[in-house]
């Protein structure tokens, strides 16, 4: 099986736990418009309102430089 890659930094995604935030939350039209286009795969956080279990993590696959890309891009707005 291939290794899923990020499309934007091709670096290969790792498993990582992510948190589920239940409830609504408040998310910036900037944010998530930054979010496609910088830093699809930084899977910081899960929505809880799709996910159906009484868990506080989930494994996802995260980009680690997504990540830092979201760090920078929270540094700056
Ligand atoms: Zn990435």
């Amino acid at each position: 099986m291939e290794a899923k890659k990020c499309e934007i930094h091709d670096d290969i995604l790792k498993p990582a736990d992510v948190p589920i935030h239940y409830g609504l939350l408040s998310i910036d039209d900037k944010f998530v418009e930054a979010r496609e286009r910088l830093f699809p795969n930084a899977n910081s956080f899960v929505m809880g309102g799709c996910v159906f279990q009484d868990e506080n993590e989930m494994e996802l696959l995260i980009c680690e430089k997504c990540r830092e890309a979201e760090n920078d891009w929270q540094e700056e707005n």
